[in-house]
């Protein structure tokens, strides 16, 4: 189990990296929340992705919901802390080994 500062900051790395392989905008998904929870605007977004922000719960499986993944998936804490298990294109990781090439997934 991690604690709750590190969750905190692997969700928002992980529901922007989650939003960037979708690639949607965070205007786009404050609609998708805002059907589920009645709220979220573009600024929300913005201030979660940058830890300015906490999250309930209930948001952030509604999170989880309009970037139609698991809750676990943006909890799952980041093994490389050079790329954030994030490479740039074109390149891989020398610590994870993980490249960026795109799945088809
Ligand atoms: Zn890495």
């Amino acid at each position: 189990m991690i604690a709750a500062p590190e969750a905190e900051a692997t969700f928002a790395l992980r529901m922007r990296q989650r939003r960037d392989a979708l690639g949607i905008s965070q205007k786009v998904l404050a609609r998708k929340v805002s059907l589920e929870r009645g709220w979220t605007e573009q600024a929300t977004i913005a201030r979660i992705e940058t830890g300015k922000r906490g999250v309930s719960l209930a948001d952030a499986i509604a999170l989880a919901q309009a970037l139609s993944c698991e809750l676990g998936d943006l909890l799952t804490p980041v093994k490389c802390q050079a790329c954030k298990d994030n490479p740039p294109a074109g390149y891989s990781c020398q610590t994870c080994g993980t490249s960026s090439e795109r799945s088809t997934a």
